[in-house]
This record gives C-alpha cells, sequence and structure tokens, in this order.
C-alpha cells in the first residue's frame, strides 16, 4: 500500500524568523504522524533555519528546486550536495513557475531529476497541462510529454525512487482546484505510463500527489480518490493549522485505504 504524502510548497515567502514559526508551529502539531510523510519545501535562504527547527521530528526538509551539476560557475544556482548538506531529503523539480517564469525545458527538468536521484534526493516531478491544453483536449499528450521527457535515461531501480505531482497549471493558486474525478483520471493515465516505463509493481509503488488549489476543505474528496496518493500544498501550506488539517485528512485516507 503507497502511503499518502503531503508537502508544503512554501515558494517564495517568509523571512527566515516567519520560516523558524512556521516550521515550529508544524512540528509541535504533528509529533507523530501516522500513515503520511510530511515534507515543508521553504525558500532556499530558510533551509539551514528550518532544518534546526525540524532536528529530530518526523517532518522532512525539501527544496523547491536543484542545479543539475554538483558545483561549478553557475551564478545564483544551489547543487544537489548543497541541499543534502542542509539536511534535505526531497526535491521539487518540473514546477509549473518554473517552467513557465525561468524557461526550464524537459531536457533540463530531466537533467535536474537524475542528479537528484544520484544524490539521494527523493525527486517530486511535476507534471500538469494549461487551461488551454485541457480546453483543447491535449491533457494527456501533455502530461505524458513531460514524464516520458523527466524520466528519460531513469533506470526501473531508480524509477521506484521518484515521486510525481499532477499540477493542473490552471488549478496552481487560483481556487479552482481539480475534481477528484479529474485527478483520478490523469493519475490513472501516468501510472499506466509508469508500468509501461517500468513495472506493474514498480508503478503501483510510486506515490503520484495532486497539486493545485489543495485546502483543509477540499482535501478529503480528492484523497479518496484511490489514485491521488497525497498533495502539493502551495498557498494552504503557509498556515500551519490549515496545512496541519490536511496532513491529518491525508492521513486518515491512508489509515482506510489499508483497512
Ligand atoms: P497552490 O499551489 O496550492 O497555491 O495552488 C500548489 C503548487 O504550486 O504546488
Amino acid at each position: 500500500m503507497r502511503t499518502p504524502i503531503v508537502i508544503g510548497n512554501w515558494k517564495m515567502h517568509g523571512t527566515v524568523a516567519e520560516a523558524r514559526t512556521l516550521a515550529g508551529a508544524i512540528r509541535e502539531a504533528i509529533k507523530r504522524p501516522r500513515g503520511v510523510q510530511v515534507v515543508v519545501c521553504p525558500p532556499f535562504t530558510a533551509l539551514a533555519a528550518v532544518a534546526e527547527v525540524l532536528a529530530g521530528s518526523p517532518i522532512q526538509l525539501g527544496a523547491q528546486t536543484c542545479h543539475h551539476e554538483p558545483a561549478g560557475a553557475h551564478t545564483g544556482e544551489i547543487s544537489p550536495p548543497m541541499l543534502v548538506e542542509l539536511g534535505c531529503r526531497w526535491v521539487l523539480l518540473g514546477h509549473s513557475e518554473r517552467r513557465k517564469e525561468i524557461g526550464e525545458s524537459d531536457e533540463v527538468i530531466n537533467l535536474k531529476l537524475r542528479a537528484a536521484l544520484a544524490h539521494g534526493l527523493t525527486p517530486v516531478l511535476c507534471v500538469g497541462e494549461t487551461a488551454e491544453e485541457r480546453r483543447q483536449g491535449f491533457t494527456f499528450t501533455t502530461v505524458e510529454g513531460q514524464l516520458r521527457a523527466g524520466l528519460a535515461g531513469v533506470t526501473a531501480t531508480q524509477l521506484g525512487k521518484v515521486v510525481l505531482a499532477y499540477e493542473p497549471v490552471w488549478a496552481i493558486g487560483t481556487g479552482v482546484n481539480a475534481t477528484p474525478a479529474q485527478a483520478g483520471e490523469v493519475h490513472g493515465y501516468l501510472r499506466g505510463l509508469l508500468s509501461e516505463l517500468g513495472s506493474k509493481e514498480v508503478a503501483q509503488s510510486i506515490r503520484i500527489l495532486y497539486g493545485g488549489s489543495v485546502k483543509a476543505e477540499n482535501v478529503d474528496g480528492l484523497v479518496a480518490e484511490s489514485e491521488v496518493d497525497g498533495a502539493l500544498v502551495g498557498g494552504a501550506s503557509l498556515n500551519a493549522p490549515g496545512f496541519v488539517a490536511i496532513v491529518r485528512k491525508a492521513a486518515r485516507s491512508g489509515a482506510a485505504a489499508k483497512e
């Protein structure tokens, strides 16, 4: 059975002091998460401070992106070993904001993903269609292209270490989430592709999270979908009680599935 994961993507929010306070409140509220894994991805500037706050807690640390080289003349970039040194175990890759604002291509995302795996970080590969692509009937083509390109050259063994996030671009930060049925349909399609790329067993073990306007009020229906293995949460992860409520609900969905 797949243990659900809830990841908070703090994006470009918060001072170091604010990050400490948020991480501290989450830590206090989630002492022993059962049936759910919890990850927070603060901005780079707050990683060290949040690592300190979370030391000894089951809540894990992730970064919002990384470079694919371990070191070098890459002004402004952060490498996988630098993240590992700070205690990061996870890294988000291919988030639609980076695809759009930074112009990250599938090829670059693939380099990053393979570098993350090589350094022992769990990559969370984000895929998702725009509103226009959905309207024109290209949802599956889009996510398939992103998935295949993002995972190119990944071995069957490595594939099992990857986490996917389906984040329809039209649902990110808009307040309009995909319906559980819409998410379930795309997740099922992605899992079918994963079987093809690896094996049925590996595909069944890979967690596919949903992201896009997830909040405590709508997470129940989403995580009740058998194909939805948790949530990647942006805006609602900046509020400790709201984020904790999402974690508790996702944990219940995992526990129920196990019975
Ligand atoms: P949102 O962001 O929850 O604010 O829609 C999700 C994400 O971008 O990961």
